[in-house]
């Protein structure tokens, strides 16, 4: 568990400013989710915070030390990807021991770190299966699974959903939330869905073209948008 700040946070591609100086801190445990529309930026805020993106300026802090110059690893924090490319020729075991194999973990530690996750995962009886022997949804948990056998202080999640298709969503919703209940950890949530944002966050931020528009909970933004586009993003009538 941990606290994350971020503070005037700027991001250019060459000529091309795509960050405008955002800050926002989160609380130890908090499940923050980034709203906003596709282009706004927000996955290039998550891979700043990851340590996959260069900071152009500005400061990302972890526990109140700042992490800018720490490597993704160093910062103990694991990130799933829209794309959760799974290791295809690997066992769903493998898959998600492999990282910890990287870090030359002992590989009697390593079986118990997965047969933990695993049970946590509900992946017990496909430890042995390849992802072509999975459905979108197990593949999905796999992919999760890889991020919390790492036991890291914060997660990161792209729009983790956004291939699955509808019912299949809802359901992997209530699980992604059951596990943060479960695990108590900071969670920061990319996601383009409202009905995502407005269901599972602690706290929302919404994003518009690099800037923060509003920061709150889904009922203070919902009850009370600052703007025309907070309330039009969040389908609220006001
Ligand atoms: P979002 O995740 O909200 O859809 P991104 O963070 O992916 O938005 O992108 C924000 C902006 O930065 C977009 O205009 C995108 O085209 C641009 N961008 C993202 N990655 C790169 C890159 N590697 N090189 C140049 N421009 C990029
Ligand atoms: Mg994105």
């Amino acid at each position: 568990m941990a606290t994350v700040e971020i503070d005037n946070l700027h991001k250019s591609y060459g000529a091309l400013q795509v960050v405008h100086g955002v800050s926002m801190s989160f609380q130890d445990g908090e499940f923050i989710i980034l709203v906003g529309p596709s282009g706004c930026g927000k996955s290039t805020l998550l891979r700043m915070i990851a340590g996959l993106e260069e900071i152009t300026g500005g400061t990302v802090s972890i526990d109140g030390t700042v992490v800018n110059n720490l490597s993704p690893k160093e910062r103990n924090i694991a990130m799933v990807f829209q794309n959760y490319a799974l290791y295809p020729q690997m066992t769903v075991a493998q898959n998600m021991g492999f990282s910890l194999e990287l870090s030359k973990v002992p590989k009697d530690q390593i079986a118990t770190m997965v047969n933990e996750t695993a049970e946590i995962l509900g992946l017990t009886p496909l430890l042995d299966r390849k992802p072509s022997q999975l459905s979108g949804g197990q593949r999905q948990r796999v992919a999760m699974g890889r991020a919390i056998v790492r036991d890291p202080e914060v997660f990161l999640f792209d729009e983790p959903l956004s291939n699955l298709d509808a019912n299949l969503r809802v359901k992997m919703r209530a699980e992604i939330k059951a596990l943060h209940q479960r695990l108590g950890s900071t969670i920061v949530y990319v996601t383009h869905d409202q009905v995502e944002a407005m269901t599972m966050a602690d706290r929302i931020v919404v994003l518009r073209a690099g800037r923060v528009e509003q920061i709150g909970t889904p009922l203070e933004l919902y009850d009370n948008p600052q703007n025309m586009f907070v309330a039009g993003f969040l389908g609220s009538p006001a």
